[in-house]
C-alpha cells in the first residue's frame, strides 16, 4: 500500500477477546503476530508497572485482580472510573489500550501503522457508548470511519450486503455475553430489525457450572471444598474447565487429571475424572434454552417468523458447542452456518466494510470449508423399527477446515469382538442413499458381555484427506485408513454408480446367509447417557457356553423369524445383563431358553 490513508482496518473490539482485520493479497484476513490472532481483552499491569495488554494480562489476572481489567466493554458509556495498579482509569483509556496494541499488531503484519479503524459495537449499544468507543479510538491514534453493528459486521463476513435482500438471524454467544438479531441486508443497507439478548450470560457460565461439577467432585473424594480459602486451585480448576468444555465440543468425552491440586497435611490431594458430552449439555441446557427465549423474542419483535429467515448465522466462541448448533436448529427448522470462523466472523465482516471504504471491491471473507458432510453408517431406529443403515454426520459440512471430530458408539451385541465402519459422504439420515467412500474392519475387540464403546474419529484436512480411525476406548485399540480426495466433487453420474454400490453391497451381504455372514449392524448409536466403563465381569459358571450360543444365534439372526429374532436379541442382552451382575441363575435361566430357540433354529437351517 502507497498511501497511508488508504489504510483502513476493521475492529472487533470484544467484551473477552479482540482481533484486527485488514484487506492483504486480494484477500481480507484478520491479523496477528506469529499465529496469534486473538487478543484477550484484558488490561492490567505487572508488579514492577509494567503496562501488560492481552494475553499477558489475562494470565496474571486470577492472581492480580486488582492489577487487571477485564470485560471493560461492559463499562463502556458509563461515568465510572475503574481503578488498575493503584491508578484511576476512564472505560474508552483502557480500550484505546487495546486498540492499541490491536494497531501495533496490523502495522507488524503491514509495514504501516493505521490511522483509521472501522470498529463494532452489539446493536442494543446506545449512543453514549458508541461515542466512547468513538473516544477510545481518538486516544489510540484512530479516526473511527464508522462504527458498525456486530450483526451488521456479521452478515458481511458471509457475503450478504452485495445484491439481493436478505433476511438473516444472527445468534452471537460469546465469552460473557449472549445477542441475537435479525436483520434484512440489501446492498450495503443493513438494517437491524430487532435485537435481543443478556449481556451477562455467555461461555464464562458453562465454565462457572463445569467447574463447580468438578469441585464436587473433589469435595467427594477428599473432603475438601475448593471454593472455601483455595483461590489458586479454584481458579486452576476454571482453568481446566474451560479447557475441557472446549474439547467436549469436539469429543464425546473428556478424561480430567489435575495433579495435586492441593497439598492438606503434606499429602497432595488430585482430581480425575471423566465428564462426557451428554453429562456437560444437561448442565448447560437451561442456559441454552434461554437464549432461545431471546431467538423467539426477537423474532416477534422483527415481525417475523423462523420461516421468513434466509440464514442463521452463527457468531462467537460458544457457537461451537453442538448443543446450541442443535437446538437453533430444532426452533428455526434451518441448519445454522458456522462455516466463517465464529471467533474471527464480526472482525472480518469489520474488515470487508474497512476494505470496501478504502477502495477495494470485496464480497465475501473466503474460508476453507467441507462443502460435505461425513459420518457412518449404524444401527439405530426408524420409522420405530430397528434399521441397520443410520446416519448421523460426525463431520457437518461446511465446517471449516482442518477439523476433527469425534462421536462414540457402543457394539450392539454381547462378545462383540469386530466392528464394520461404512463411511458416508452425505447428509441424508439413511446412509444407503449417501455415498459411500470407504470402509474398513477393526477386529480383536474385548468381547464383552454389555456395550462396549467405540469412537470414530475423523480428522480432514485442507488438501480433502480424509482419515478415519476407530478406537476402543477402554485398550486404546485402533485401526484407521485413510481416503484421499474425499472431497472431491463428484458428478451426478458418479453419485448414483457410488450410490447404487453400495445398495448392492448391503443386499448382497444380506443374501450371503450360507457364509453365516451377518447383517445384525455392528455399531450402535449412543443414545442415552453413557453410563461409564463396564467392569470387567468376573467368569460366572456357564459363561463360555452362553458366549458361544449367543455367537451360533447371531449368525442365524438372518434367517429368523421377526418374532424369534427379536426373542433371541432380548435374551442376548438378558444374558449380557446376567454376566455383568454376576447373577448365575438368570446366566442359566436365559442360557437354556436360548439354548431352546437355537434348537429349533439350527434345526430349520440345516
Ligand atoms: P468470544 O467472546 O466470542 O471470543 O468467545 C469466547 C468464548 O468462546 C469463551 O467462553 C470460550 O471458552 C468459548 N469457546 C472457545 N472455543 C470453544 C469451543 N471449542 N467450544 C465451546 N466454547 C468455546
Amino acid at each position: 500500500m502507497s498511501d497511508l490513508s488508504e489504510l483502513i482496518v476493521g475492529i472487533d473490539l470484544g467484551t473477552t477477546n479482540s482481533e484486527v482485520a485488514a484487506f492483504v493479497d486480494g484477500r481480507v484476513k484478520v491479523l496477528g503476530p506469529a499465529d496469534r490472532q486473538i487478543l484477550p481483552s484484558c488490561v492490567g499491569f505487572s508488579a514492577s508497572g509494567e503496562l501488560l495488554v492481552g494475553e499477558a494480562a489475562r494470565n496474571q489476572q486470577a492472581l492480580y485482580p486488582e492489577r487487571t481489567v477485564r470485560s471493560i466493554k461492559r463499562r463502556m458509556g458509563s461515568p465510572e472510573t475503574v481503578m488498575v495498579g493503584g491508578r484511576n482509569f476512564t472505560p474508552p483509556e483502557i480500550s484505546a489500550l487495546i486498540l492499541r496494541e490491536l494497531a501495533e499488531w496490523a502495522r507488524a503484519s503491514l509495514g504501516e501503522l493505521p490511522q483509521k479503524a472501522v470498529i463494532t459495537v452489539p446493536a442494543y449499544f446506545s449512543d453514549a457508548q458508541r461515542s466512547a468507543t468513538r473516544e477510545a479510538g481518538a486516544l489510540a491514534g484512530l479516526e473511527v470511519v464508522r462504527i458498525l453493528n456486530e450483526p451488521t459486521a456479521a452478515s458481511l463476513a458471509y457475503g450478504y450486503g452485495d445484491g439481493s435482500r436478505h433476511t438473516a438471524l444472527i445468534y452471537d454467544l460469546g465469552g460473557g455475553t449472549f445477542d441475537v438479531s435479525v436483520v434484512t441486508v440489501e446492498g450495503d443497507v443493513t438494517e437491524v430489525l430487532a435485537s435481543h439478548g443478556n449481556n451477562r450470560l455467555g461461555g464464562d457460565d458453562f465454565d462457572d457450572l463445569l467447574a463447580a461439577r468438578l469441585m464436587d467432585e473433589f469435595q467427594k473424594r477428599h473432603g475438601v471444598d475448593l471454593r472455601k480459602g483455595y483461590p489458586a486451585a479454584h481458579a486452576r480448576l476454571r482453568w481446566v474447565a474451560e479447557e475441557a468444555k472446549k474439547k467436549l465440543s469436539f469429543e464425546p468425552y473428556v478424561a480430567i487429571r489435575e495433579d495435586a491440586l492441593i497439598e492438606v497435611s503434606g499429602k497432595p490431594l488430585h482430581l480425575e475424572m471423566e465428564v462426557s458430552r451428554l453429562e456437560y449439555e444437561e448442565m448447560i441446557r437451561p442456559l441454552v434454552e434461554s437464549t432461545l427465549d431471546s431467538v423467539s423474542k426477537a423474532l416477534q419483535d422483527s415481525g417475523k417468523g423462523p420461516g421468513d429467515m434466509d440464514a442463521v448465522l452463527l457468531v462467537g466462541g460458544s457457537v461451537r458447542t453442538p448443543l446450541v448448533f442443535n437446538l437453533l436448529a430444532d426452533r428455526i427448522g434451518l441448519e445454522p452456518r458456522g462455516d466463517v470462523h465464529p471467533d474471527l466472523c464480526v472482525a472480518l465482516g469489520a474488515g470487508v466494510l474497512a476494505s470496501r471504504l478504502s477502495g477495494h471491491g470485496v464480497g465475501r471473507v473466503l474460508v476453507d470449508v467441507s462443502p460435505y458432510s461425513f459420518g457412518i453408517s449404524f444401527l439405530g431406529e426408524r420409522g420405530g423399527v430397528p434399521y441397520p443403515h443410520c446416519y448421523k454426520p460426525i463431520i457437518r459440512r461446511n465446517t471449516p477446515l482442518p477439523l476433527t471430530r469425534t462421536e462414540q458408539y457402543v457394539t450392539s451385541y454381547p462378545f462383540q469382538t469386530e466392528v464394520d465402519l461404512h463411511i458416508y459422504q452425505g447428509e441424508d439420515d439413511d446412509a444407503l442413499k449417501n455415498i459411500l467412500v470407504g470402509d474398513f474392519r477393526i477386529e480383536g475387540l474385548n468381547g464383552l458381555p454389555g456395550p462396549n464403546e467405540i469412537l470414530c474419529r475423523m480428522r480432514l484436512d485442507l488438501d480433502g484427506i480424509l482419515e478415519v480411525a476407530a478406537v476402543e476406548k477402554r485398550t486404546g485399540k485402533s485401526k484407521q485408513i485413510t481416503i484421499a480426495n474425499a472431497l472431491a466433487a463428484k458428478s451426478p453420474e458418479e453419485i448414483a454408480a457410488a450410490r447404487k454400490r453400495s445398495q448392492e453391497l448391503f443386499e448382497s451381504r444380506s443374501e450371503r446367509v450360507d457364509e453365516s455372514e451377518d447383517d445384525y449392524e455392528e455399531i450402535e448409536a449412543e443414545e442415552g447417557v453413557i453410563e461409564g466403563e463396564f467392569a470387567a465381569a468376573a467368569s460366572l459358571p456357564g459363561e463360555p457356553e452362553a458366549a458361544d450360543l449367543v455367537e451360533r444365534s447371531r449368525k442365524l439372526l438372518d434367517r429368523m423369524h421377526q418374532d424369534d429374532r427379536e426373542e433371541a436379541i432380548d435374551l442376548h442382552e438378558r444374558i449380557g445383563t446376567a454376566i455383568e451382575s454376576g447373577d448365575a441363575p438368570a446366566l442359566a435361566e436365559a442360557s437354556r431358553a436360548l439354548k431352546e430357540l437355537l434348537f429349533f433354529m439350527e434345526g430349520r437351517a440345516n
